[in-house]
């Protein structure tokens, strides 16, 4: 099944589609938004230059400290009396990044996620356990809409609780998972312990992952485990949230819903287009948003595109499943994290030295964080109480600034191991 004929079009129509839709992004973001037009006006171009699809590459580019410098509303085209949903993502400087939708744009949230339902098989006599976090986070409403929209039945369990979501999918009978891969383990062998048994206990068909990047192992393990097709979810909040793209039954390259969000992959330190087949920086315009229309974002996703055809009969291109990140973001359990976040909130903290390290492990399936931060030489700290109370403070402040759960120890001075040359900040045994 295909939601939307569109997705087999042929590639002439959707080009056609692409260029009529680019043409009224531009002309929207230049008229509305003096950043846009201040970009053009420095690389002398108008929207008259841009005729066609063709045309993106004169294009600037976006970046994510762009939507930071103008938080959280400065790059929305509409009066906030249109704008019906906010959504927003951890930022380093402890301001998010703040993301908006119209009515319309939640329209085509919904009918993008529901091409991703339809891919994965699902409709309306599935049960759909969302096991996305919900809240600020795109994740959990993302994948809730969708479902909604197909006319499955919805189970907006949310994260956490490992053995209630082991109840709840048992007793309501859900057939479509959808949390991060690495839940997806975690629920399993919280489900193993208790003694369940996969075939007997659990409807499970078919599962919507996202949200981190997935060995091709982990999503054989969690495919087998389950015993159920894996399809992976793409996307992110800059550009609409999950929803951008997704893998049919056929392949693991995912379709890209390309009528509304136009990929590119660049050489990340040229700029340059890189042809189809190579691996480069994920750039995405949107070609259809209201709120806030984004022009050649630069996502730092490494990924590569292809036009050959899948068997599902969907004519979109295709890209590979993320392989890594062009700066050095952490991922914890499915939540993005820089190490400059990390170092921008133990400086905010009295007592504490910039002298730290990051240690990433896995317990099961979950990722721990633990970091080791030296405590300053020139501060008196005379009982352990007053220790407890900074290590209190420091892991309140990254739980709400980064949305991270972590195990902070604090060290003597000078206790950290120096390197030459660029400091160890990242220890991960993950790899
Ligand atoms: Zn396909």
């Amino acid at each position: 099944m295909i939601w939307n004929q569109i997705e087999s079009s042929p590639q002439e129509e959707i080009i056609k589609l692409q260029s009529k839709r680019l043409i009224e992004t531009v002309q929207r973001v230049y008229s509305l938004t003096p950043f846009y037009k201040n970009k053009f006006d420095e690389l002398k171009i108008t929207p008259n230059d841009i005729k066609s699809i063709d045309d993106i590459s004169k294009l600037p580019f976006t970046k994510k400290q762009d939507l930071r410098d103008h938080y959280p509303f400065g790059l929305f085209t509409v009066p906030m009396s249109e704008i019906v949903r906010v959504h927003s993502s951890s930022g380093t400087t402890g301001k998010p990044t703040v993301v908006g939708y119209t009515k319309k744009d939640m329209d085509i949230w919904d009918e993008v996620m529901a091409r991703v339902y339809t891919m994965a098989g699902v409709n309306q006599d599935d049960v759909v356990h969302n096991a996305y976090g919900y809240g600020l986070f795109t994740g959990g409403l993302g994948l809730h809409n969708g479902a909604e929209k197909v006319g499955a039945t919805v189970i907006p369990s949310s994260g956490g609780f490992t053995e209630r979501q082991v109840m709840l999918m048992k007793d309501f009978g859900a057939t479509v998972l959808a949390s991060t891969p690495s839940f997806a383990l975690h629920i399993a062998e919280v489900a193993a312990k208790s003694g369940a048994c996969f075939k007997n206990d659990f409807k499970l068909k078919a599962g919507v992952f996202g949200a981190e990047p997935t060995s091709k192992g982990l999503k054989e393990e969690v495919s087998k485990v389950w015993g159920i097709d894996y399809h992976e979810v793409y996307g992110l909040s800059e550009i609409i949230g999950p929803g951008v793209s997704c893998s049919c039954k056929h392949s693991e390259l995912l379709h890209v819903f390309e009528d509304h969000f136009y990929p590119e992959i660049i050489d990340p330190k040229t700029g340059e287009a890189l042809p189809d087949g190579q691996r480069g920086e994920l750039v995405i315009t949107s070609l259809t948003k209201q709120a806030l229309p984004i022009i050649r974002y630069k996502t730092g996703d490494i990924t590569s595109l292809t036009r050959t055809p899948c068997k599902c009969g969907r004519t979109m291109v295709r890209m590979e499943s993320v392989v890594g990140r062009v700066d050095d973001m952490i991922i914890i359990n499915g939540v993005n994290v820089y190490p400059s976040q990390v170092e921008h909130v133990i400086s905010e903290t009295d007592g504490l030295s910039l002298n730290y390290q990051i240690i990433i492990d896995k317990k099961g399936h979950l990722d721990q964080l633990e970091i080791l931060i030296e405590i300053n030489d020139d501060i008196m700290i005379d009982s352990i109480g007053e220790i407890e109370k900074i290590k209190k403070d420091i892991q309140h402040n990254l739980l709400t600034n980064l949305y991270i759960k972590t195990n902070v120890k604090l060290v003597e001075p000078r206790s950290i191991e120096r390197s030459v040359g660029k400091a160890v900040r990242i220890v991960d045994k993950r790899k």
